[in-house]
């Protein structure tokens, strides 16, 4: 495959579990996604840019080897995708996607750390990960690699416990598996090919960058306003959470009391509300963020 002239290529996962949220946040950064002549590829009416849909296992190479100038993968997929080569870098973590490898065994295996894992089996689809990890832990235990179903070697007797990819736990559970170690967090990130791409879409790519990282900060985010007794503006600042220097306003004909707006990046809860009130705040407003820069 080449690059198409003139053309920026973000690689996406065609479908799974990243495949929404990596076209919402494409969407976010202000591109106009239209469907093109194939399922491969989408193109961006608005800009050069075309959107390459492809399984998430060929992500890190399409990025490592320039065939795309960024790419939306899971941190497991693209550190078990690892080689001596040249990688694609990691740009930013983005919030979604987000699971851990965990070791895992049936109940009946005698369980009292890694230590116990000498000399079995493990089922896996993260051969790397695991090896690693093992080493690490000085541990020699064969690795039996599966595509799928990992949480199935237990029961079938290919293996005495297994290293997959938890969210909820709930596949675990209904397997009758225990989660015993984390290996390694993951979420979706951000990458970029180490090849540069041609001078005239290099302003383009950053501009792209800049708008995703403005999206992923503003998620969650919250614009808080409030009015407060002078008094207690130490303290209430203190309660807003993740926010940084607030503004602070004069209120007309009140001497005594300011508005205080924050950019909070962090969930305000309820419970946030009701110690902002017990500090003695009143008229407490908190709107969503829909851009950031
Ligand atoms: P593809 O067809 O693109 O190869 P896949 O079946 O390999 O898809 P998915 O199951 O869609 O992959 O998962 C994609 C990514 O979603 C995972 O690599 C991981 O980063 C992330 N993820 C989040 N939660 C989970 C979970 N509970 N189980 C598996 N992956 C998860
Ligand atoms: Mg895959």
């Amino acid at each position: 495959m080449s690059t198409v002239q003139g053309r920026l290529r973000i690689a996406v996962q065609k479908s799974g579990r990243l495949a929404d949220r990596s076209l919402d946040l494409v969407r976010d950064a202000g591109l106009r996604v239209v469907k093109g002549a194939n399922d491969l590829l989408y193109k961006v009416e608005n800009y050069p840019i075309d959107l390459l849909r492809v399984r998430d296992d060929d992500i890190p190479t399409f990025v490592a080897d320039g065939v795309c100038d960024l790419g939306i993968v899971g941190e497991n997929v693209l550190e078990e995708g690892k080689n001596g080569g040249a990688n694609a870098s990691v740009v930013m973590p983005l919030g979604f996607g987000k699971c851990t490898l965990k070791l895992a065994c049936p109940p009946m295996l005698d369980y009292a750390g890694p230590a116990s894992l000498q000399g079995l089996r493990i089922a896996t689809s993260y051969p790397k990960i695991l090896r690693r990890y093992l080493d690490e832990q000085g541990i020699g235990a064969d690795i039996v690699v599966m595509r799928g179903a990992v949480e199935v070697a237990p029961r079938l007797k290919l293996a005495s416990a297994i290293c997959d990819l938890v969210s909820t736990g709930a596949t675990l559970e209904a397997n009758g598996l225990v989660a015993k170690e984390t290996v390694f967090e993951s979420q979706a990130v951000l990458i970029q090919s180490p090849v540069a791409p041609e001078p005239g879409l290099q302003h383009l790519l950053e501009s792209i960058i800049e708008r995703m990282a403005g999206v992923v900060s503003s998620q969650g985010a919250k614009y808080v306003m409030l009015n407060a007794p002078r008094s207690a503006l130490d303290a209430i600042t203190a309660i807003l959470p993740g926010a940084g220097a607030p503004t602070v306003m004069p209120l007309m004909g009140r001497d005594d009391a300011v508005a205080v707006h924050a950019v909070c990046q962090e969930a305000v809860f309820w419970e946030t509300l009701e110690k902002l009130k017990a500090a003695g705040a009143s008229a407490i407003l908190v709107l969503p963020i829909e851009k950031m820069m």
